[in-house]
């Protein structure tokens, strides 16, 4: 299957190819990552998600689609009707600050949305690029609520994949950067650089668990359930527990 920016997101993608995403979806539900495979289940977007998109879509030159395909990002009665809600009008002020800074731009100035593909662990892999320099770096965009919340969203795995694609396809070992905007009200800017050690492992940590997934998005193991996303919650029966389970 030939990716491009109209194919990339489908369910047939999602399911030819393993991305940093649905690994991600793997580690913390099986289940409820083979249900929206199948397309039995699609978990609801929430703000926080749409504001990165946003913000994302700015520095892509796609804002004014993403506008368009999310019209829930306006407010739709009384007197603000038809303006963007705060959250939006937030991002608004994080694009500001960002555009306002050379450097925050230039580790943003490289090819946008590079689509790649590579064979890693026994799997096809495809992965998107905010910002490409070949010869240079990998940057990704990211919004945060403050610079202290980075690492429990586990970019490190985001880095290392990224970057052994980029080599699999002839571009060497570049470097991984975050360009990061916080959501403050006053936004705080800054460029993290991914030591290749940290990527070193998380790169190995997606290697030992790559086996069990391509299993169970094969068929041949069982996806389990976690018992506690919002998936598990609405397809599993009520079970018999100890109390004293809450008490642990
Ligand atoms: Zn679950």
């Amino acid at each position: 299957m030939i990716l491009t920016e109209e194919t990339y997101y489908s369910r047939e993608a999602d399911t030819a190819f393993f991305s940093v995403s649905q690994y991600k979806s793997f580690c913390r539900c099986p289940a409820a990552t083979m249900a929206r495979l199948r397309g039995e289940y699609e978990p609801p977007t929430n703000t926080a998600f749409l504001v990165g998109g946003y913000f994302d879509a700015y520095f892509d030159g796609s804002l004014e689609r993403f506008k368009a395909e999310h019209p829930e990002i306006l407010v739709t009665r009384g007197e603000r009707k038809g303006e963007l809600k705060s959250e939006f009008r937030q991002a608004e002020v994080m694009i500001e600050r960002a555009k306002s800074d050379k450097l925050f731009m230039k580790f943003m100035s490289g090819e946008k949305q590079k689509i790649l593909t590579a064979d890693l662990f026994g799997a096809p892999w495809k992965c998107k690029l905010d910002s490409f320099s070949e010869g240079i770096c990998i940057t990704d965009l990211k919004t945060c609520q403050s610079f202290g919340t980075i690492p429990r969203y586990r970019y490190d795995i985001q880095g290392a994949i990224y970057q052994k694609i980029a080599e699999l396809n002839g571009y060497g070992r570049l470097p991984f950067y975050l360009a990061a905007c916080t959501k403050e009200t006053v936004p705080g800017l800054r460029i993290f650089q991914m030591p290749n050690e940290v990527l070193d492992l998380a790169l190995s940590e997606v290697e030992s668990n790559m086996p069990l997934f391509i299993a169970m998005k094969n068929g041949e193991e069982e996806a389990t359930h976690c018992g506690s996303c919002d998936y598990c919650k609405s397809t599993q029966d009520a079970e018999i527990h100890s109390y004293l389970e809450l008490l642990a």
